[in-house]
């Protein structure tokens, strides 16, 4: 194996002490171009590179540990932390906002609507229809075009003549193979503004009307660690130094409107179930297993018998360890690297420019932190710059979904660490297509009765080709 720095391959001494004893194992050692090589046999480069990947360590802890600080500090002090103006306000250069009062008087308007029975989604149409302009952006990102294009297609936007040849020859410039990004940046350029970011939607609108911020308040959601031993998630609420554009009173019971489940009908709840609907079946009748609660809450899959269930009825089984348990061998398969034989066919061209467009920002990414890391770049500054790429990223990613059902993995052959980590971002529908991609079926067998859960009863079955 060649790689561009060893560091890149472990951040934990426990995983290097792990690669490098598989390494011994199968007599291999690993390349490096900017660094000493990896060689588990020889004790010089041992020693070193344990002290390495220590001092490796040692940093990512430290960098998480200072960005989550940082961003406490702001929240504690009621301030405003950067990154895309907020409906209804724009930053007064000092850490706070001030109201625009255009977009308030919208706030207001549409708060007192939803408080009189309407539809957040019908005010939202009405507010197209009048052409109020969302927040007006200026900078194009690689998501808008497909989002405009989508929204062109079922009819959410309506282009004006201007807007559909500038539209049409950014096409034509993708067809021809430009790279979605200077195609983005050409249009940021020439200063035409995103058109797919001007319509309103549901969650924009409800989220703009919840908003702590709309109150004068400061919402801290401290996220949660995914490293062992770091602090779970926190969140405080506090008087933020911005005036409130909605009296309290009126926002909390509009919070509460929006909030009640009644309204939104059965959609507001909906419990992810991984592999019910084909993938888990039972052991005894072949049947696929559906979703069940347990007396207890649980969540459960069983084989139901009923007048338009065809199942024997004799298998119940825990949702959640089976769920578990085929994750961990679906990432286990895309780290081994040798997805790419349960992948479908090269994905459409319009996904290989999202695929390129992804890839590049993932290296930005890692650029970044390499700064980071070297001191030339701030941490709040990498804060907000990474929260912008990583909602690039989610949208980008939910597009390439779409194009690609067969191939949803595509971007995760030969890492298994990276699926693990976006996993629980995955839409529902791309967790399904990616154990597609490598899973036929699980059968659940009858388990040995005990307070244990018994993984002998899953039996996982491979995608044919
Ligand atoms: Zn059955």
């Amino acid at each position: 194996m060649v790689v561009t720095h060893v560091d890149r391959l472990y951040r934990r001494v426990t995983d290097y002490l792990e690669l490098s004893e598989a390494l011994a194992k199968a007599n291999c050692w690993v390349k490096s171009i900017n660094t000493s090589d990896l060689r588990p046999n020889d004790a010089g480069t041992k020693v070193l590179n344990t002290v390495m990947a220590a001092i490796a360590e040692n940093e990512s802890e430290l960098k998480t540990v200072r960005l989550v600080d940082r961003h406490r500090t702001i929240a504690e002090e009621g301030g405003y932390s950067g990154g895309p103006r907020p409906y209804g306000y724009r930053p007064d250069g000092n850490g706070g906002l001030v109201i625009v009062r255009d977009e308030a008087e919208v706030i207001r308007d549409a708060a007192e609507r939803v408080l009189g029975g309407e539809s957040v989604a019908s005010i939202c149409s009405d507010l197209n229809r009048r052409g109020v302009q969302t927040i007006s952006a200026k900078e194009w990102r690689a998501g808008d075009l497909h989002q405009t294009i989508k929204g062109v297609a079922n009819g959410r936007i309506t282009l004006t003549r201007q807007e559909r040849a500038v539209i049409r020859r950014a096409e034509r410039r993708m067809e021809a193979g430009d790279p979605l990004s200077a195609v983005c940046a050409d249009l940021t350029a020439k200063e035409v503004p995103v058109i797919s970011r001007s319509v309103w939607r549901t969650p924009t609108l409800r989220a703009v009307l919840t908003s702590a911020r709309v109150a004068g308040k400061r919402a801290y959601v401290g996220k949660e660690s995914r490293d062992k031993g770091k602090p779970a998630a926190e969140q405080f609420v506090t008087d933020a130094r911005w005036p409130a554009i909605l009296p309290e009173p009126t926002w909390v019971a509009l919070r509460r409107v929006i909030a009640d489940p009644a309204r939104q009908g059965k959609r507001s709840t909906p419990h992810r179930y991984m592999l019910t609907g084909g993938i888990a079946r039972c052991g005894l009748c072949g049947q696929p297993l559906h979703a069940r609660r347990k007396q207890s809450g649980a969540r459960a899959m069983a084989c139901i018998a009923s007048v338009d269930k065809d199942g024997c009825g004799g298998l119940e089984v825990v949702a959640e360890p089976v769920e578990r348990f085929v994750r961990k061998y679906v990432t286990d398969q895309f780290s081994s690297g040798e997805v790419e034989r349960f992948v479908d066919e090269k994905p459409p061209a319009d996904a290989e420019h999202i695929l390129i467009e992804m890839r590049r920002i993932e290296n930005d990414v890692a650029d970044l932190e390499a700064q980071v890391r070297a001191g030339d770049l701030g941490a709040a500054q990498f804060g907000r710059m990474n929260g912008g790429m990583q909602e690039d990223l989610r949208q980008l990613e939910a597009e390439f979904a779409m194009l690609t059902k067969a191939s949803a993995g595509a971007r995760f052959v030969g890492r298994g660490d990276l699926l693990e980590r976006s996993w629980d971002d995955l839409s529902l529908s791309a967790q399904r297509a990616i154990i597609g991609s490598v899973v036929e079926r699980v059968d659940i067998r009858k388990g040995n009765p005990g307070p244990k859960f018994d993984y002998d009863r899953i039996d996982i079955i491979d995608r044919q080709l």
